[in-house]
């Protein structure tokens, strides 16, 4: 990168060798408030100063344009911009949304295959339509923020029952449910060549080094200003490519913390660069200015994997220790072809509203064992009238690990618990036990759960009870002697 050359190493007391970035000493002195204010009119009155000049904008349409044909990645939701039938046309839009939608969630990598995947479910906005909620969630399943998912779904109904095909400006399009001024700007100029701008993470990135603006890119104001740019620079004939070109080129040169200026066909243009090439402790990744990340909140969960034992019951009304780990698995293991799995759906509100889970009850803080034990079996005795001490016997229980589940504004810490239940009377059936529900749940059997589209921290929980019964299993398919030996081989490692 051009603009960090200036970096130093420096050795620290504990001997650890840290990067240090020289930064002008005015960044380091605190502000009045006054001050503040004042240095954020200056901002604003920075951009309107750097708006681009008209032959300014003619280069940069030309040399991005030119870039964006030679250099483009190949992506399927990509098409070329030559006449076409309206429904031809149609089927684009669809697939911008879709595309750019799941853009919002992750790497254009990962969104390959998910955007592969559900055109071939779902080749038009028809067949979106006629989609359950529950096929939309499990085909986004990994993606997180199901929200959107569902947004889609409801945008695509919406469409379809007006009956007046596919919105083609900016304006109809933003009142389509979940289509924001991003993806109505990037439906409109991609797919029906409306000329309007389109102002995403890389975009503002891009524009912010080329005009060196350093406001907070977070707050509205500037955010208005940056569209207004935007709105300047996109180019007339080719609306759609122009902003495609904006956006790759934010996504593969102009990166956040290492852009290759060295290859950018904008660099002509940039007055980050300039000011960098005159004053070298100002960077081009200065620009534009980090926003303060919001603190995570943190919580926890103590989720119980619940599996019904299937087929006869091997001793009736017995009780295993959970202690006796190979006693209680080789039990299960015999009879798991008919086992079950209990799977309840969320709220249709609030966090992954109405996607399946295992039953989960929040804590109020870090807890051990035995008060988790004390929380889910309450749980599953008061919803599912699931009594280890009355209406079913524990075949197995073992705690199996903990995980950290990222959301955007929570740090979930998930405890995982196996609990393995012979119900009493035989059967895997919770017949007359439905009653008590006051959730939606079912059971399912090993086979589907392992094809269902599950969220990642659910994915992740059933993985972990699956190893956990593979390493016990193995262990105990080791003939004793053998099993033995290798204890006592590793007891004298340990000793030498
Ligand atoms: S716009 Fe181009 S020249 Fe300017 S910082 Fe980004 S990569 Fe470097």
């Amino acid at each position: 990168m051009e603009g960090n050359k200036k970096q130093r190493q420096k050795k620290t007391n504990n001997g650890k060798v840290v990067v240090e970035r020289p930064r002008r000493s005015v960044r380091l002195q605190a502000k009045t408030p006054t001050q503040k204010q004042k240095s954020k009119e200056e901002d604003i009155e920075d951009i309107v100063k750097w708006g681009f000049s008209g032959d300014e904008t003619q280069k940069i349409r030309e040399s991005l344009l030119e870039w964006y044909d030679h250099n483009k990645r190949d992506l399927p939701w990509r098409y070329t911009n030559t006449a076409e039938s309206e429904e031809e046309e149609t089927k684009r839009a669809y697939g911008v949304w879709v595309s750019e939608v799941m853009l919002q969630q992750t790497r254009v990598q990962t969104v390959i295959q998910y955007y592969n995947r559900w055109m071939e479910k779902w080749p038009t906005l028809q067949h979106l339509s006629l989609a359950s909620l529950e096929e939309v969630n499990e085909m986004w399943a990994g993606l997180g923020y199901y929200r959107r998912a569902r947004f889609l779904l409801e945008g695509a109904r919406m469409i379809v029952a007006k009956g007046s095909g596919f919105p083609k400006t900016v304006s109809a399009l933003q009142k389509i449910q979940g289509i924001g001024d991003y993806t109505a700007g990037a439906i409109a100029s991609i797919a029906f060549k409306e000329v309007v701008p389109v102002v995403d993470g890389n975009v503002i990135r891009v524009i912010a080094r080329l005009r060196a603006i350093s406001a907070n890119p977070k707050e509205s104001v500037t955010v208005k200003k940056l569209w207004k740019l935007a709105a300047q620079l996109v180019d007339p004939i080719r609306p759609g490519d122009f902003n495609q070109a904006l956006m790759e080129l934010g996504a593969t040169v102009c990166t956040s913390l290492n852009p290759s200026c060295i290859s950018c066909p904008a660099s002509g243009h940039c007055r980050a660069l300039s000011i960098f090439r005159h004053d070298s402790l100002v960077l081009v990744t200065d620009f534009p200015l980090k926003g303060v990340r919001v603190k995570q909140r943190q919580d926890f969960s103590a989720v119980c994997v619940v599996e019904l034992l299937g087929g006869q019951r091997t001793s009736e009304g017995s009780q295993i220790d959970s202690r006796e780990v190979l006693g209680g698995l080789e039990k299960i293991e015999g009879r798991q072809t008919n086992n079950r799995f209990l799977l309840v759906k969320r709220p249709d509100d609030g966090l992954l509203a109405g996607l399946w889970e295992f039953p989960s009850v929040l804590l109020d803080g870090e807890a051990d064992l035995t008060t988790r034990r004390e929380v889910i079996d309450h749980f599953l005795k008061n919803n599912f009238g699931l009594d280890t001490k009355q209406t079913c016997d524990i075949a197995f229980r073992k705690n199996v690990g903990e995980f950290v589940h990222i959301f955007s504004h929570i740090r979930l810490k998930i405890y995982v618990e196996l609990l393995v239940l012979d119900l009493k009377g035989g059967g895997n059936h919770l017949s007359g036990i439905q009653d008590k529900a006051t959730m939606t749940w079912k059971y399912v059997d090993g086979k589907a759960l392992s094809s269902m589209g599950l969220t990642s921290s659910v994915r992740k929980v059933y993985t972990m009870v699956q190893e956990l019964k593979q390493e016990k299993l193995s262990f105990s398919l080791t003939p004793s002697k053998k099993r033995s030996r290798t204890t006592r081989k590793k007891n004298n490692k340990s000793l030498n």
